[in-house]
């Protein structure tokens, strides 16, 4: 397995520092409000990661904070007249609603940055005793020109940043040594939340966060951190300072970002009036739709986000949640088959047992259902390799679908119960490793109604009658009755 490190900005084989064992942080939310379908890609794309690694039979420790002190939170808590806290906890409450309906699994541990306070306290102080960091009148700065490798992760020119960030030295942060030095402790500020330190009543940086609740919850050394590629410069470049100035050794191995989302090719923002949240995205379409569409590009791909894509994206979803349904149809059908003859006291032999050598696969399968399975199982290698190239879920999308039309063409209701189970799983089960649910929904919804009507209609054109009778008589099993008329067919619900 390969996957693209931002650290040598090329491909690389992917090895665990433990055989076996993946310890991963991903940089999480600042809970001030209701999540944007833009924070929702990394937790969809790194959860989509997760599960993959899982499937290749990792143990995964995934913790992911949320940042619950920050001057936007506390903004906004003043604005309503509430505690800092009484808004982060709505927050991270509202955050874990959109994680659930997306199928984004908790992680092993979500730390808060309130909870971590002494650790973040030790490690600034570690800093300091070593000489990486210095204190003016209760504010800590972290000393850049120390870390001599600062910069190795956002292959900046450190001289170029140094002189552009000039300005910042003389509006008001003029007390640091050097533009690139940036804050591990601020004093408070009338009304603000604050902790006691040594160095004054205040509250941590941003960037100190994310080591210290990374090395308390997977250790000093991990093997992925992720995030936006925003994070790259400045807070995985100073996390990277901090951490390695700490404990004297690498912080991560693999460092993955994903690219943004944009919204109708442009930067989505409040000001310019394209600004959803999950929440609003999902009042129109259903939470797989929106998990779909995220995978559907590469992660480290920008992507845009427009109705017409959404659209695509529910119908291409649509296919395969109509082939997985397809099968359990026919399926049942397989099953009623041969109840409904032994019911009538015959021995039905099947022209496929009787005339093929069985061999063992544990289902039971005649020589060509095995051979139709192995099959539909070489998409799943197609999937793997896909996944194995820096996670292309794209590409392991598109396997997907071959499986689908695999299926659609092979599997009738000739075959038997155990092969046609065996092909749906191998459909829902790699799309599960995306965290893609398309096993049917207790009732056929209104869409997928008219999508197999309108299969129907193109069997019948097809003259193929076998299939538009299967049809109907799936839909009869759901209560909706079909009829012919001169205006088209019509449907309704019993
Ligand atoms: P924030 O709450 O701004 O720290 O963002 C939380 C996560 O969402 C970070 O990993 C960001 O990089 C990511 N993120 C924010 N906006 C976007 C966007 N438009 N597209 C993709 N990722 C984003
Ligand atoms: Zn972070």
């Amino acid at each position: 397995m390969r996957v693209y490190n931002t650290l040598s900005k090329k491909k690389e084989e992917f090895v665990t520092l433990e055989p076996g064992k993946v310890k991963m942080y991903v940089c999480g939310p600042t809970v001030y409000n209701l999540i944007h379908i833009g924070n929702a890609r990394p937790m969809i794309v790194f959860d989509t990661v997760r599960r993959y690694l899982e499937h290749k039979g990792y143990e995964v420790n995934y913790v992911s904070n949320f940042t619950d002190v920050d001057d936007k939170i506390i903004a906004k808590a003043n604005e309503e007249g509430v505690s800092s806290q009484e808004i982060s906890e709505r927050y991270i409450a509202e955050c874990q609603k959109d994680m659930e309906a997306l199928n984004v699994r908790p992680a092993t541990t979500h730390p808060r940055a309130t909870q971590e306070i002494d650790g973040m306290i030790d490690m600034i102080q570690t800093l300091m005793d070593k000489g990486y960091a210095y204190d003016v009148d209760g504010t800590v700065y972290f000393r850049t020109r120390k870390f001599r490798e600062y910069g190795k992760l956002s292959h900046k020119n450190l001289d170029d940043l140094r002189s552009g960030g000039r300005s910042l030295l003389v509006t008001g942060e003029d007390q640091k040594e050097d533009p690139l030095d940036f804050v591990l402790w601020k004093p408070k500020k009338e009304g603000e939340p604050s902790w006691p330190s040594p160095w004054s009543d205040g509250r941590p940086g941003w960037h100190i966060e994310c080591s210290v609740m990374s090395k308390k919850y997977l250790g000093e050394e991990i093997d992925i951190h992720a995030g936006g590629e925003d994070l790259i410069f400045p807070h995985h470049e100073n996390e990277i300072a901090q951490s390695e100035c700490c404990n004297g050794r690498p912080f991560a191995k693999y460092w993955l970002h994903n690219a943004f989302l944009n919204i109708d090719n442009r930067k989505m923002s409040k000001s310019l009036g394209n600004f959803f949240t999950v929440r609003e995205i999902l009042e129109k379409y259903d939470a797989q739709v929106l998990r779909f569409f995220m995978l559907s590009a590469h992660y480290r791909s920008p992507l845009n986000f427009s109705a017409d894509l959404m659209d695509a994206a529910k119908n291409a979803l649509e296919r395969i949640q109509n082939a997985v349904s397809n099968l359990s149809y026919l399926a049942e059908n397989a099953s009623a088959s041969e109840k409904a003859a032994s019911d009538i006291g015959e021995t039905v032999v099947s022209e496929k047992t009787a005339d093929d050598t069985q061999t063992d696969t544990g289902l039971g399968l005649s020589a060509s259902e095995q051979e139709i399975l192995a099959g539909a199982k070489a998409f799943e290698a197609k999937f793997d390799e896909a996944m194995d190239d820096d996670f292309n879920t794209a590409d392991a999308i598109a396997a997907v679908f071959e499986l689908v039309k695999y299926a659609n063409s092979n599997l009738s209701s000739d075959n038997s119960k155990e092969l046609i189970l065996a092909v749906r799983e191998e459909i829902t089960g790699l799309c599960g490793i995306l965290g893609l649910i398309v096993e049917e929904k207790e009732e056929l919804l209104d869409a997928d109604v008219e999508a197999l009507i309108a299969e129907r209609q193109a069997a019948r054109k097809a003259r193929n009658f076998a299939r538009a009778d299967e049809i109907r008589d799936q839909l009869a099993a759901q209560g909706i009755t079909l009829l012919d008329t001169r205006e088209g067919v019509k449907w309704k619900r019993a």
